[in-house]
């Protein structure tokens, strides 16, 4: 049979949307969120249920089609699509069933986090999550999940109770931590390595209204900013989140005209708890280096969460660079500072989010992500419109990283990386990627899913190849 006439008969089998080159929703469907990542898949299967994701893997098999899978495609690196081979696209797999009861959020794997932020905030819960409410829930969680609760709650994994999955022969398994428990322990951190997930099941926390947002001030006072912030941040009340950035003012409310696009540093917080107590807390810095503007006030947590969405709308290119960190010594301060005043376009930026609290006290073993013991993740991001400011958005944040790098604690977040080979990956799980590769070599022995931070199967590790 040719490969046309196996589309043909894949197409009778599968529910969803199947979109090939020369149709007009191909383009639209093979667009991701990053606009740098132009690649050009056989096939994109838009998967209605686990039937079709099931009956997409056999395809892809029986075919020997490379595979990607793609959640939200936010994904910095494009590892949600791929030349030539099949897409398995999530997206419409899209429900959101909170269950006030028992406190636990179903979640279909093409949701977003809007989508599970507006579910929950009805209930008076939230999962915790990213930054950025256009983010995949799928991709997020199964590299860790960093965000505005990550002090009080941990990652997002921590709070994963159990998932369902398509595994690599097209089977359908339930991995939580009674059923299948290595494949449980390797998801959380270990990325798309070893299935699709199709739902996952979370703990909702008790979180509704946060007392959250910007505090700005001139780049000049960064550096005592920087100093006051690495110790205040390890010894808060958990309940105080507080990521720090490095930016350029956004050309529009609610910042006033006289700082648009100046260069300055911020901490953008989350408090979950009374005015009155976050006020309380964040009074020394206030009366030591006064900020020059803020905006830190009482919201429900959806709007914190969709704060950052008009600033970084889809279509932007997209480079980044990360590690993660245990100090901020003055000698890198010196380095943020020097690179933070050659932020090349108004949206590019730095963030140090917050690695500690709850995270810390998850043991490296526990889960897949090893750096529970790290202080920050950092990461670097060129952003712009324009595909001609490419070069320059990239050689800053290289720049930039390659400063910064010899202060890291080795490895980075995955989700932060763009594709940079096996040494970073090991770097990253450390002591875990033995173990890895021993579970991947169980669930997927000949690598069908490697377009992701790859991790080779035990056996095979030498023959099989990335991309
Ligand atoms: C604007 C922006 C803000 C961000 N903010 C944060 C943040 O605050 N905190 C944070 O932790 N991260 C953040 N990230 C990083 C984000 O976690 C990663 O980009 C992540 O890969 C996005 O997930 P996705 O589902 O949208 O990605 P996709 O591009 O769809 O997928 C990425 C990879 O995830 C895997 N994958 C996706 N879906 C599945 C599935 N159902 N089953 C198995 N594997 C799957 C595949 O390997 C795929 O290649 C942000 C990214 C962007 C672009």
């Amino acid at each position: 049979m040719s490969l046309q006439e196996a589309i043909q008969e894949f197409r009778s089998q599968f529910r969803g949307t199947v979109h090939e080159p020369g149709n007009i929703s191909y383009e639209e469907a093979r667009r991701v969120y990053n606009a740098m990542i132009d690649r050009k898949p056989r096939l994109i299967a838009q998967c209605t249920d686990v039937a079709d994701a099931m009956a997409a893997v056999r395809f892809a098999r029986a075919n020997d089609l490379r595979v990607s899978v793609r959640g939200g495609g936010h994904n910095a690196a494009g590892l949600g699509v791929c030349d030539d081979g099949l897409v398995i696209d999530l997206a419409p797999i899209n429900y959101v069933r909170v269950d006030p009861s028992s406190r636990t959020v179903l979640v279909g794997a093409g949701c977003k986090w809007r989508d599970v932020d507006h579910a929950t905030h009805a209930f008076g819960l939230a999962v915790p999550s990213g930054i950025v409410s256009s983010t995949g829930v799928a991709g997020l969680t199964l590299g860790g999940g960093l965000g505005h609760l990550t002090r009080k709650y941990g990652l997002t994994i921590d709070n994963l109770l159990s998932v369902d999955m398509v595994l690599a022969d097209g089977s359908f398994v339930v991995a939580n931590a009674e059923e299948n428990p290595d494949l449980f322990w390797a998801i959380r951190g270990g990325g798309g390595n070893f299935g699709i997930v199709t739902s996952f099941l979370f703990e909702g926390q008790p979180v509704h209204t946060v007392c959250a947002g910007p505090m700005l001030w001139n780049l000049e006072d960064a550096p005592d900013v920087m100093k006051w912030y690495r110790k205040f941040i390890t010894q808060a009340p958990e309940e105080m989140n507080g990521f720090f950035a490095m930016m350029t003012v956004p050309p529009g409310p609610p910042f006033p005209e006289e700082l648009h696009l100046r260069k300055m540093c911020a901490i953008v917080w989350c408090y979950q708890g009374p005015m009155e107590e976050a006020n309380n807390i964040l009074g020394p810095i206030r009366s030591y280096r006064p900020p020059a503007f803020e905006f830190f006030v009482p919201m429900p947590f959806p709007m914190l969460q969709g704060m950052f969405d008009p600033i970084l709308p889809p279509g932007l290119q997209w480079y980044w660079k990360a590690d993660f960190f245990k100090e901020l010594s003055d000698a890198a301060i010196e380095k943020h500072l020097e690179h933070a005043s050659l932020l090349p376009t108004w949206q590019s930026t730095m963030h140090l989010y917050p690695v500690n609290g709850k995270v810390n006290r998850v043991s490296e073993t526990d889960t897949a992500f090893s750096h529970r013991d790290a202080v920050w993740s950092g990461v670097i991001v060129g952003i712009d419109p324009d595909p001609a400011n490419r070069e320059r958005i990239v050689a800053w944040a290289k720049g930039y990283y390659e400063a910064l790098h010899p202060f890291g604690a080795g490895g980075a977040y995955l989700n932060f990386m763009m594709e940079e080979g096996e040494d970073r990956i090991r770097a990253t799980y450390r002591a875990n990627y033995d173990r890895l590769a021993a579970v991947k070599a169980k669930y997927d022995p000949d690598n069908f899913f490697r377009i992701n931070q790859n991790i080779r199967p035990a056996a095979s590790r030498d023959a099989s190849t990335v991309g």
